[in-house]
């Protein structure tokens, strides 16, 4: 009944007056736009009651502030707007939107909007005869836990297959989180090192120095776990920790990924601590005993035949020291038989640094010049410079969704099982997490999940 592998004729994108849309949803369309690579209609439904030439006006002030303004790109993109306006609830919205869509055989409907939404804007486009070899793109959070996301899950599968559905992790778009998949598989040097013998624990970390920049109200129903660890940082765990797949076909990547995430042993208590920056509660639309983590410190345990004792661990946190995004993967020391005073605590790692610059290091020990047998850590690193044609992740997910490609894109198994892990912290009433500076690496307390290790990897600027 479906051809999701076919390239889409349309574009239909509820949540068209949104934060979202105006962020980044027009600034891609734009992007695509000046690549020539829009070439179908794009068509925005919401109920600001507005007429066609308002929602051009809207795309292009969203274009002055969030894009790079070219006007002949902006004249090809208006060319293809089009407007429906009406009431997700109302039957009669999805009327006109088939009479907007004309001859369009295969649209992509592009879910920008809150998931409360998305039933029923899928029950309206089946019962309007607008899903038939359709792709449905949901946005991020897919589900709160694991049981809404397993409920989501069925209510989309209800109207449509798994392969017509594309689940938005914008991380995964990230030229330097697909550089992970691409740097372990392409090369032959990691392979013999990846796996238990030769790695002594792998920790990912994703700080931020900013806190919630105005947006407590949605961080209060989200928090860090939800907003970040969850979707994008078990992304970039799954592509670290999994097996080689059978192909780069999208199917045998998200098969290898969902396979080690649920791999992963569920957490408990004692492997996580929670912070909370000060000043988090004074935010605007924050409780004043808001108890939602903008802190967290994971171990978790991989239970397979290539990582079974690794630790690995992962932290992300708002209002820390600086905006970072980093994996080191720590080697098992040389054997202190030939020079046994040298190696420093850490000398030989793999380091990936994913944003804001991308990079790859290894880090060696080398002789320090003078008489002695003396050692000193150095790295070898490559930053990379050739970022100018960088495709921004909306516009590369956008453009593969359209064409049909999931690669990127979440799938159900995956995005279970990565519920599965957390679920067992966040179904239980939580205990107020630990205040830490603004500015600091977060609560000292958290040191001791990695006191056996030597201590955390601190991104350096
Ligand atoms: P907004 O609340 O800003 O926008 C929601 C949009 O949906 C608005 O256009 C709203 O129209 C429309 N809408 C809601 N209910 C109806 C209805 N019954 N009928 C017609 N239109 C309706 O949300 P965001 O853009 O911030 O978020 C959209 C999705 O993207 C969410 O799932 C969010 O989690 C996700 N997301 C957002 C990010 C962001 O930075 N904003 C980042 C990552 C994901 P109206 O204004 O008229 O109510």
């Amino acid at each position: 009944m479906t051809a999701p592998r076919e390239k889409s004729d349309a574009l239909v994108f509820f949540g068209a007056t949104g934060d979202l849309a105006f962020k980044k949803i027009f600034p891609a369309l734009h992007a695509m736009a000046r690549r020539g690579v829009l070439d179908v209609p794009v068509v925005g439904v919401a109920r600001s009651g507005w007429d066609l030439a308002r929602f051009v006006e809207h795309a292009r002030s969203s274009i002055e502030q969030h894009g790079e303004p070219d006007d002949a790109a902006f004249d090809a993109l208006a060319a293809r707007l089009r407007y429906v306006d009406g009431d997700y609830n109302d039957p009669a919205t999805f009327s006109r939107l088939k009479a907007e869509l004309g001859d369009v055989e295969r649209p992509a409907h592009y879910l920008a909007i809150p998931p409360s939404m998305f039933a029923v804007v899928v029950k309206n486009l089946a019962e309007a005869g607008s899903l038939q070899h359709a792709k449905i793109i949901v946005e991020k959070p897919f589900g709160r836990d694991l049981a809404s996301a397993q409920a989501l899950n069925e209510t989309l599968h209800a109207f449509v297959s798994e392969s017509q559905v594309f689940r938005i992790d914008h991380y995964l778009g990230k030229e330097a989180v697909q550089n992970l998949l691409y740097f372990r598989f392409a090369n032959a040097l990691l392979e013999p090192l990846w796996n238990r013998q030769y790695v002594e624990n792998i920790q990912i970390t994703m700080a931020e120095s900013f806190g919630v920049n105005g947006r407590g109200k949605f961080y209060q129903e989200t928090g860090v776990i939800r907003d970040v660890i969850q979707n994008h940082l078990f992304q970039v765990l799954s592509l670290l920790a999994m097996e080689a797949p059978s192909s780069i076909d999208a199917d045998a990547i998200h098969s290898e990924q969902a396979k080690v995430l649920r791999k992963v042993r569920p957490l408990s208590a004692t492997d996580v601590v929670r912070g909370q920056y000060r000043g988090y509660r004074e935010e605007p639309d924050v409780a004043l005993d808001s108890k939602v983590p903008t802190y967290a410190a994971l171990r978790l345990h991989i239970d397979s035949w290539r990582w079974d004792g690794v630790p690995f661990f992962v932290r992300a946190g708002k209002a820390l020291a600086r905006t970072c995004t980093e994996v080191l993967v720590e080697l098992k020391p040389a054997p202190a038989v030939v020079f046994p005073s040298a190696a420093p605590a850490m000398g030989n790692y793999v380091r990936f640094r994913l944003g804001p610059e991308v990079a790859i290091a290894v880090g060696a020990l080398i002789k320090k010049p003078g008489d002695d047998l003396v050692g000193k850590p150095i790295e070898l690193s490559v930053v990379r410079q050739d970022t100018a044609d960088d495709m921004d992740a909306y516009e590369r997910l956008l453009s593969d969704a359209m064409r049909g490609d999931a690669t990127l894109f979440a799938r159900q198994d995956s995005v279970e099982a990565a519920w599965t892990i957390v679920d067992p912290l966040i179904a239980v009433p939580r205990e107020a997490p630990l205040e830490y500076e603004p500015g600091s690496w977060g609560p000292v307390k958290a040191n001791r999940l990695v006191a056996d290790i030597g201590g955390w990897n601190t991104p350096k600027s």
